[in-house]
């Protein structure tokens, strides 16, 4: 029997031959969703004002064309009392449908389907009109919520509704409702945040009365024929969440008021677990997923982490849901589903769940984008079509600058040769890859491999290129990367300092006791390596020992919602982080991540001071001095991070030549220079050029 074409598997009723579960269409009765990649929901700041429709449609549309299942939109608010903050994207009127039309026509035109998320912020409202059932501050928010009356309860079902039946005018195929994450229905399910005594508070079924008939009356205007997915939060995070019965009991009188699907929500906003950063091993909670599949007869999606399919299909085999969601991996990679699909998961632009262009843009006002693929969110304005004036482009430096620069370059059809003076692609990239908690740094590697290949590139290992050799090309692109910053204080050259290129390369193997100087995201990376026993792989790999460290319990079997006793694993080294000046190491770090990472070393006892004057390194260890008292921190080895600076000697080489020259990445600016920085202005020139 010769081998079917990959693409005749798409809506077929031949199995996939590596994917059968993950192309399985799902039949919902009324329509047939075309496999079981959900789309979920992310805020991209698109949706906040009328005149972003066209980029919002063109988004959502090329994620349709890459095969995706079932889309849903980021969350619109019912009303204002639901604004996530002043100005945000709503629902609420028959005059904003026509703008939702672009977004649900362009997406239908590609054969996909999408449902608005409905998503009420309650007391996670950045905005002084905020409501909740209870007056009760969140941790995160400044703004206290004001209680709902009875009254005011039935306006917020009513506004639910209004919104899923303007959605349905706007062409969704239906609603998700946002029951999760701690947002308003949420906090109405969970004693931690509903204190009422009145018919909407009190016990387990009267706290998750709101949310039902939310669905029931959504399904009773809407028509049998529109999706209801349902939010529902398997797992809380925080003290005082739900118990597993009242899970199961509420995903049960979900189901009966009429929801189409069921998606899995992990941790509150205001959890001090992590929930979807890198360093969550892939799928670390689909088993809650699997543990409600035998209590209910409708799909149920899962999520969190799963970024590749091989993944996803694994899950799906298991049974332990019907449908994966993923938002984030489609940022990453529109054609994700039709790379899956065809056979070529080896070219998904993996995403590496870094947060650092989407999430941390959403929270800083910005418009969402992704660390590795800039395109998403502009892709109306940027793309790289075909060059009509093919040129020799030499691009030098094979870190993550140069790699994007040379391969849109080539994509566009310019003659590109790529020099590397090490022996291998990637840059600091190689070494960020070897971080406990980033190993999925390896897969930026692994695509950006695979795109040098079918771009051709002409890519020269372990050749230091000087000026002679950039002669002969009409443009030279510098990514030559950056040098560690050089320190001077007293004992500087004392044997037992050593540069972080020296310990993650492995040339140096610091004692057991190891001071960090500088206190950015590379000092943090560095001591988180050096607490990890090297000997054996990381809890980032293995989910188990991962939700022991941080306390999360899927069997439900210490508290409510889900939490148990962390268990951090004993710490490979002791280890001091210091930075000069004063206040909080870390406060500089990613805004969705830095907690994350301040909380995961102080599990490890690591010691971090800010304030510190190093004084000098001698055989007794490094003196600092912090708040006018000196002291001596007796350690083996003094780890210096303090930062980077720009490193292209070859710009001067090149200075007159007549060749346009071209600096970008670290070499172009090395401080606060990040990964993101450095793809986005190697794609941009490149798109350019
Ligand atoms: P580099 O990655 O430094 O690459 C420059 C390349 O040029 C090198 O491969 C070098 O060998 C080559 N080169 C230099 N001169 C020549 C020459 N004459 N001829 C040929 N080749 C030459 N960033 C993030 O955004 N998020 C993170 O989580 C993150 N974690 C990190 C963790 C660690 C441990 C480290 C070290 C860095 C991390 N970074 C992170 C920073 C990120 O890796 C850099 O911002 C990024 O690599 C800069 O890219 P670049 O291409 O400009 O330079
Ligand atoms: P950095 O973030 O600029 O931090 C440098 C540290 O060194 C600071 O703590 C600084 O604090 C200290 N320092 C600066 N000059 C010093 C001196 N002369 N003597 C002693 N200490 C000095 O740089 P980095 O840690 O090298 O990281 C490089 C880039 O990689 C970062 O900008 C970051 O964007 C990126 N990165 C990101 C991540 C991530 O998770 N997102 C991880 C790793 C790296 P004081 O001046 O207060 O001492
Ligand atoms: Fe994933 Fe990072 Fe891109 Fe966000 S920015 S989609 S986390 S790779």
């Amino acid at each position: 029997m010769t081998a079917a074409s990959p693409l005749s598997f798409a809506n077929s009723a031949t199995p996939h031959p590596l994917y059968p579960k993950l192309f399985e269409p799902l039949d919902l009765g009324f329509c047939t969703l075309r496999n079981r990649v959900l789309m979920g929901s992310m805020h991209t700041g698109l949706e906040d004002k009328a005149a972003d429709f066209p980029k919002l449609a063109a988004y959502f549309a090329e994620r349709a064309a890459g095969g995706v299942g079932l889309i849903v939109t980021g969350g619109f608010s019912p009303n204002l009392a639901g604004w996530l903050k002043p100005f945000g994207g709503t629902l609420r009127w028959p005059w904003e449908v026509g703008r939702h039309r672009q977004v649900t026509g362009a997406v239908h035109a590609h054969g996909g389907r999408i449902c608005l998320q409905i998503l009420h912020a309650g007391r996670y409202g950045y905005s002084p009109l905020q409501v909740a059932p209870s007056k009760l501050k969140a941790p995160i928010n400044p703004f206290t919520p004001r209680a709902l009356s009875a009254g005011g309860v039935e306006r917020q079902i009513r506004a639910f509704v209004r919104t899923a039946q303007l959605a349905r005018e706007a062409g969704y195929d239906g609603v998700e409702v946002m029951g999760s994450e701690g947002y308003l229905l949420n906090q109405f399910t969970a004693p931690r945040t509903n204190k009422r005594s009145d018919t909407w508070g009190g016990d387990p079924g009267k706290r998750m009365r709101f949310a039902v008939e939310i669905v029931r009356r959504i399904r009773e205007t809407c028509g049998p024929d529109f999706i209801i997915v349902y939010r529902l939060s398997m797992l809380d995070l925080v003290d005082e969440g739900l118990a597993w019965d009242e899970v199961v009991q509420q995903a049960q009188a979900i189901e009966a008021a009429g929801a189409t699907l069921i998606n899995t929500g992990i941790g509150w906003h205001e959890a001090r677990i992590p929930t979807i950063a890198t360093s969550v091993p892939r799928g670390a909670f689909t088993g809650i997923t699997a543990r409600l599949k035998p209590h209910v007869s409708l799909p149920l999606v899962t999520t969190n982490r799963i970024n590749m399919p091989d993944v996803a299909e694994r899950i799906l085999a298991n049974g332990e849901a019907d449908m994966v969601s993923m938002a984030r991996p489609l940022l990453a990679d529109p054609q994700w589903v039709n790379k899956a699909r065809d056979q070529r998961a080896a070219d998904i632009n993996t995403c590496i769940a870094c947060n650092q262009a989407c999430l941390d843009h959403v929270f800083e006002n910005k418009t969402a984008s992704c660390l590795v693929n800039p395109r998403a969110c502009a892709e109306t304005e940027l793309n790289y079509g075909a060059t009509a004036k093919p040129k020799r482009v030499a691009v030098v430096g094979a870190g993550p600058a140069g790699l994007a620069c040379a391969t849109v370059a080539a994509e566009r059809g310019h003659r590109v040769t790529l020099f590397e003076a090490g022996d291998a692609i990637g840059g600091q990239f190689n070494l960020a890859k070897r971080i406990p908690g980033k190993e999925e740094f390896h897969e930026t590697l692994r695509y950006f491999g695979r795109r040098l290949d079918q771009t051709g590139v002409e890519v020269k290992l372990g050749t230091r290129a000087d000026a002679a050799m950039l002669s002969p090309f009409d443009e030279v692109v510098l990514a030559t990367g950056i040098q560690p910053r050089q320190v001077d204080f007293l004992g500087h050259d004392h044997p037992k300092v050593a540069s972080y290129l020296d310990v993650l390369t492995g040339r140096v193997v610091p004692g057991r006791k190891v001071a960090i100087i500088g206190a950015g995201g590379i000092g943090f990376d560095v001591a988180e390596y050096l607490v990890h026993d090297q000997a054996h792989a990381s809890p980032s790999l293995d989910p188990a020992r991962w939700r022991a460290e941080w306390g999360v319990d899927l069997a439900y079997e210490g508290n409510r919602g889900g939490l148990g006793a962390p268990q951090p694993e004993p710490p490979a080294r002791e280890v001091w982080l210091l930075q000069r000046s004063p206040g909080k190491p870390g406060a500089r770090l990613g805004k969705t991540t830095g907690w994350i990472h301040r909380a995961a070393l102080k599990a490890k006892r690591v010691r971090m001071l800010g304030g510190v004057e190093y004084l000098g390194v001698d055989d007794d260890g490094l003196h600092i001095r912090v708040d006018g008292r000196d002291q001596v921190l007796p350690v083996d080895a003094v780890v210096v991070c303090a930062g980077q600076e720009p490193f292209k000697p070859l710009a001067a080489g090149l200075a007159g030549s007549g060749i346009p020259v071209h600096v970008i990445g670290g070499a172009d600016v090395a401080a606060e220079l990040d990964a993101k920085r450095a793809i986005a202005q190697g794609t941009r020139l490149a798109a350019a050029l």
